[in-house]
């Protein structure tokens, strides 16, 4: 670290001046954990030393968090993610931008462009606060194209083709090919389809509802002033026990639908959860194509003296 006051016109917390800037390195990311094989650098604290190599904290609790191992992925996409082809080695070049094209939600943040605009000495993302995935209504407001989730909703060629006017470069028999295959594999689709169906028939009555996926991973109408909840059938696929007293917490909840979605967009989404077992399966789309549960309340340590 340099010692490097700044100038005084500026706020103390931030250099404008690249000269006095030095990296800290970690070390390469080769350290690899004896329990569950996450790669750390070697920098990182809370590491202990074992027979067989090194254990971390804040990969698995030094082995007390066993995960379920991933299944294989569908085709195409196995085959596009192994980076062996031609036509794999540039889909992966691109590929956040393949994942938003087929992403659930959306992801925002404040940006900071006060460093990032400065020499190219080093490439700078830097936020304001917390970066957070959003979820829109499921139906496009009004003047607006389907987005995100709403796109799921369609037939898949018609969906396929809204993709398309949306991705300039990317290949569109990929684009088909991987709406297809979403389509198949994803639980998280046909639990859509059975929000927006409910959502018409609410829409037919009166006054307000939400409509909503809890932490059990049900699909729950909420309507009048109180709040009366009433649970819709959904498919066994997804459905997760979690114990109710983690349910109970209402923000943990995750907002599908509203009836409102003509007002301005800002006050049309809302922002997921990131405890919610959907968290991940909804904006890392093509790590969990299956719909595979991220990290939730349920879940418990192997070694249950520990905390
Ligand atoms: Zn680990």
């Amino acid at each position: 670290m340099v010692a490097h006051l700044p100038s005084p016109t500026l706020n103390l917390a931030f250099t404008r001046n690249q000269a006095y800037w030095t990296a800290h390195n970690l070390g390469t990311m080769n350290i690899v954990s004896v329990h569950c094989h996450a790669k750390h650098r070697k920098a990182e604290p809370s590491r202990h030393r074992q027979a067989h190599g090194y254990s971390f904290e804040s990969c698995c609790k030094h082995g007390d968090v066993v995960l379920e191992k991933l299944k294989q992925l569908p085709e195409p996409l196995n085959s596009l993610m192994g980076g062996t082809t031609l036509q794999s080695k540039n889909f992966l070049k691109d590929v956040r931008r393949w994942n938003s094209l087929f992403a659930f939600t959306s992801i925002s943040y404040n940006m900071d462009n006060r460093t990032t605009a400065q020499g190219d000495s080093f490439h700078l993302f830097q936020v304001h606060g917390a970066v957070y995935h959003l979820q829109g209504p499921l139906k496009a407001p009004t003047g607006r194209d389907a987005a995100f989730s709403q796109i799921y909703l369609y037939d898949p060629l018609f969906a396929a083709q809204a993709r398309t006017t949306r991705a300039e470069g990317l290949d569109t028999e990929i684009i088909l090919a991987l709406t297809q295959m979403f389509q198949e594999s994803s639980p998280l689709i046909q639990m859509y389809k059975t929000a927006k169906e409910r959502m018409e028939e609410a829409e037919e009555r009166s006054g307000q509802f939400r409509i909503i996926l809890n932490p059990q991973m049900q699909l729950v109408v909420e309507s009048g002033a109180d709040r009366r909840r009433e649970n819709l059938p959904t498919s066994d696929e997804v459905a997760l026990i979690l114990p109710e007293e983690y349910g109970e917490a209402g923000c943990r909840d995750l907002v599908l639908a509203k009836r409102d979605n003509s007002g301005p967009v800002s006050e049309t989404l809302t922002i997921i959860n990131q405890n919610h077992a959907s968290y991940l399966p909804m904006h890392y789309v093509l790590l969990f194509p299956n719909g595979e549960l991220g990290w939730h309340w349920g879940r418990e340590l192997r070694n249950e003296n520990r905390q």
